[in-house]
């Protein structure tokens, strides 16, 4: 009895040592200076960086904690920078100052060193030359007004930039417009270098390059681009094979197309997030609602050739999403992950896996919508093919319907993009002074189940608001219905018997 007591008394004492070590670690603590005070004398005198470090930087470590009162949970520093917008005004100034200093501590050298390997590289090939580089840095420096930083930084897209920040913010802060993850950076603060050089703050820019940590710089730029999937070597590899593959099955095919029409919700999920990823990508190329012309919808415009891209139509066109599923479940089994899988799945488990693949396509966008991946080009090869078999088909109707009902009574919805096309309106037909409007599909088969014709084979399933539904097989059948009537079950079209208006 007593052992067990004594157990229980030792076991309460244990939890309560990890309480308080928990909620230590909770505090932010002070990083050390890696070198002497006197040890970068060729930049700094040893009073401003014992004053710089003991009083400055210790000060905002004191201060962030007081302004956290721990309300930053078991977020890291870094963490803390990331998300500073649902912080406050006092934490964003503290958590600055703390996460800054930390880092251009850690930028510095005592020895003199000059850029090598990668980021030699990469600072020759966004900036010319390392000559430039150092220029263009000064002058970000000098023209930055007050207190402030100025930095080298490593955007989303892995490409270097150089930028100002005010006060003791930081590029990584998520209220830093087009920011990224800082390699290197200068304290513009006058308290880092008025004892020594009092106003003149261009020779303190100058002598910054004396003690540059540039094994740092090339540390931290490996490791931030071995941690982001797009960037790594193996996928790279990855999206490079895929171009060797063979296209998914028709069964695949079919399996997505399903999954799609019975459950509409993972597929507005997906419709409207590719959007966002192709807006992001593409910004440059990117247009709002009339933005490119008059009456043109919102999407990338400009890309393979002048006008819409084909690239838009990834978020409908089926045989599209199966590769890209496809290459990511590759890239995903490589890492040792769990791949996507929509088969077997009810309607909630199919959300769930529709938002962890987004999530997965959202960290490498930048990657896979990059026109030298191959994934891309091959997805851009289906939509070229798949786009282009849509106008033979309606170059099919045209032609009918002309014989039809006369050479000046068609009219063809060509511009893509349009008003008309967004709304599903491929032809205008005018009969006796009335205007008929219609949306053009291949089919595959047609067969009567109880008075009802049920359509088979057609791609993109969903209610049109056109006045005509229009079917067209192997270039030559062609089936004109009246589109009031018609239903959607099972991922199909049926029509009464009795909607049936022309056939060809
Ligand atoms: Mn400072």
């Amino acid at each position: 009895m007593r052992n067990i007591k004594n157990k229980i008394q030792l076991l309460e004492e244990r939890i309560r040592q990890n309480e308080e070590q928990l909620h230590e670690a909770k505090k932010i603590r002070a990083e050390k200076l890696p070198y002497g005070y006197s040890a970068l004398r060729q930049f700094i005198d040893p009073e401003t960086m014992n004053i710089h470090y003991n009083k400055h930087y210790k000060g905002y470590i004191s201060k962030l904690n007081d302004a956290l009162e721990g309300k930053n949970g078991d977020l890291s520093l870094e963490e803390i920078i990331k998300t500073i917008e649902r912080f406050s005004k006092s934490v964003r100034d503290n958590a600055g100052g703390a996460y800054n200093h930390a880092i251009f501590w850690k930028m510095l050298s005592p020895t003199e060193m000059e850029p090598k390997d990668e980021i030699l590289k990469k600072i020759n090939s966004n900036f010319g030359s390392y000559t430039n580089f150092k220029k263009k840095f000064e002058e970000y420096a000098k023209k930055r007004f007050g207190s402030g930083w100025v930095w080298l930084v490593l955007t989303k897209r892995g490409t270097l930039k150089i930028m100002t920040t005010a006060n003791q913010d930081n590029p990584l802060m998520n209220v830093i417009k087009e920011g990224g993850h800082p390699l290197l950076g200068l304290d513009l603060w006058e308290h880092a270098y008025y004892l020594k050089y009092r106003n003149k703050r261009d020779e303190y820019i100058k002598n910054f390059w004396k003690v540059v940590n540039w094994d740092f710089v090339e540390e931290e730029l490996m490791r931030l681009t071995n941690k982001n999937l797009q960037e790594s070597n193996s996928v790279k590899k990855i999206l490079k094979e895929q171009s060797r593959m063979n296209p998914c099955s028709e069964e695949d095919r079919s399996k997505i197309r399903s999954m799609f029409n019975n459950n509409p919700e993972s597929l507005d999920m997906y419709q409207s997030k590719i959007k966002d990823f192709l807006a992001e990508v593409f910004k440059d190329k990117h247009y709002e609602r009339n933005e490119y012309g008059p009456n043109t919808s919102s999407g990338v415009y400009d890309l393979e050739k002048p006008g819409r891209s084909i690239i838009n139509y990834l978020n409908t066109n089926y045989s599209a999403f199966c590769p890209l599923l496809r290459d990511l479940n590759l890239v995903l089994s490589r890492a040792n992950m769990e791949p996507i899988n929509f088969t077997g799945k009810n309607k909630e488990e199919q959300i769930n896996e529709m938002a962890r693949m987004l999530g997965f396509i959202d960290q490498l966008k930048f990657r896979v919508f990059d026109i030298n991946s191959k994934t891309f080009q091959n997805l851009f090869r289906i939509l070229s093919q798949t786009s282009g078999k849509g106008n033979k088909t309606e170059d099919v109707v045209e032609k009918k319907f002309k014989e039809k009902f006369g050479t000046e009574n068609i009219r063809r919805i060509g511009e893509l993009g349009s008003k008309e096309d967004m709304m599903g309106i491929d032809m205008k037909i005018f009969i006796d002074g009335k205007t008929h409007t219609a949306q053009v599909k291949p089919f595959t088969s047609i067969t009567n189940e109880d008075g009802n014709l049920r359509i088979d084979g057609t791609a993109n399933v969903k209610k049109y608001t056109t006045d005509w539904m229009v079917f067209v097989r192997r270039g030559k059948d062609i089936m004109v219905f009246d589109n009031k009537d018609s239903q959607i079950k099972d991922g199909t079209y049926f029509f009464p018997e009795s909607s049936l208006l022309y056939q060809f």
